[in-house]
């Protein structure tokens, strides 16, 4: 980069960029540095760092240890900056400062706000779980009583799963750091249908799987992207009379990957194939409403994947079948 460029860049980021010299004496601080931390540059240029920053740790920290260091530094008026400090190769020691504070506050706000509601929700539907099974110890109950417990269990159970679930979709469209690693779809693949044997089995239904060798190689949150393949497949056994087949097909090259959870079950008529990706939408078809479920596992399927770039969609026939497919960007191996 030439000198003009990285004095532009010295002179107008708002990103604060502090260097000393190799014994501690500060060289330069660049407008954005005099702003975060409410000093004038001329007031500490040519002193030392441990005379100008002696209040501020963390920025002292960033100067005297050695190496490459991140930290969290201090400034004033509560805000707070993330700091990264590096040795040139002159000796000369570079402090870049960067202000998160409202992203620190929309994280902690976030976090608040789904503890908030995994607890209010949550617990007073455990606690009418657990009240219904102290009714069933306090004697002999009649057959309807009996049915009626049961029914107060079942309620609150699907009350539990769709709070769980509301939790994670607030989290997700709120923002939620997903991990950005290299993945392999394969083991998540065998994890998924690993984690579905004993449904699969207990319906009789037969998961035929054929992958491309090699696929390509994902960017994601592995969790996440297992929690996709999980919803689709599990719809598909659901919602798939016993004694079926259920095919899963992987493909893809060095732009995307496909997966595709094809079942022969109960089919989604031509009006409601648009809304089964809305939140909390469930089929009016009496077979789906006999099952359990909540209608927001396909929305949260959607968010995950829109977040990783990528789209999610379904082809079906009422009666016959539906096949849902899900792409996500791979990368070039
Ligand atoms: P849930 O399954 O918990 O009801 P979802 O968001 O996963 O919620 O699915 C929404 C609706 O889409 C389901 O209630 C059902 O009506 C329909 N659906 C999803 N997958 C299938 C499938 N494989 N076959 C038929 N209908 C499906």
């Amino acid at each position: 980069m030439d000198a003009l460029v990285c004095d532009f860049i010295f002179r107008r980021s708002p990103d604060g960029i502090l260097i000393a010299t190799a014994d501690g004496i500060i060289a330069d601080m660049n407008p954005g540095a005099a702003v975060l931390l409410g000093i004038p540059p001329e007031s500490v240029i040519g002193s030392h760092t441990s005379k100008s920053f002696h209040n501020n740790p963390a920025l002292m920290a960033l100067f005297n240890r050695p190496g490459d260091q991140t930290l969290d530094v201090r400034l004033p008026r509560k805000r707070l900056a993330s700091g990264v400090a590096s040795t040139l190769a002159d000796g000369r020691r570079i402090v870049l400062l960067h202000d998160v504070t409202e992203r620190r506050d929309l994280d902690s706000r976030r976090e608040a706000l789904s503890t908030t509601m995994a607890h209010d929700l949550r617990n007073p539907i455990s606690a009418l779980a657990g009240y219904a099974d102290l009714v069933a110890r306090t004697g002999d109950l009649n057959h309807d009583q009996t049915y009626f417990l049961q029914r107060v269990r079942q309620t609150a159970q699907k009350l539990h799963d769709v709070a769980g679930e509301l939790v994670d979709l607030v989290w997700l469209e709120a923002g939620m750091p997903l991990k950005h690693i290299p993945i392999e779809f394969r083991p998540v693949l065998d994890a998924v249908i690993e984690a579905l044997t004993p449904l699969a089995e207990n319906k009789q239904i037969t998961i035929i799987v054929s992958v491309q060798d090699p696929l390509p190689l994902l960017i994601g949150d592995p969790d996440r992207i297992h929690q996709v393949l999980y919803k689709v497949l599990h719809n598909a056994l659901l919602y798939s009379d016993e004694e079926q087949i259920v095919a899963v097909h992987a493909w893809g090259d060095d732009q995307q990957l496909y997966c595709s959870v094809a079942d022969r079950g109960i089919g989604i008529a031509e009006d409601e194939l648009d809304l089964v990706f809305d939140r909390l939408f469930r089929s009016k078809d009496e077979r789906v409403l006999a099952l359990p479920g909540g209608g927001l596992g396909l929305t949260i399927a959607r968010r995950i994947v829109q977040r990783h770039g990528g789209d999610i969609w379904a082809t079906s026939t009422f009666g016959r079948g539906s096949t849902f497919t899900f792409m996500l960007p791979s990368v070039k191996t």
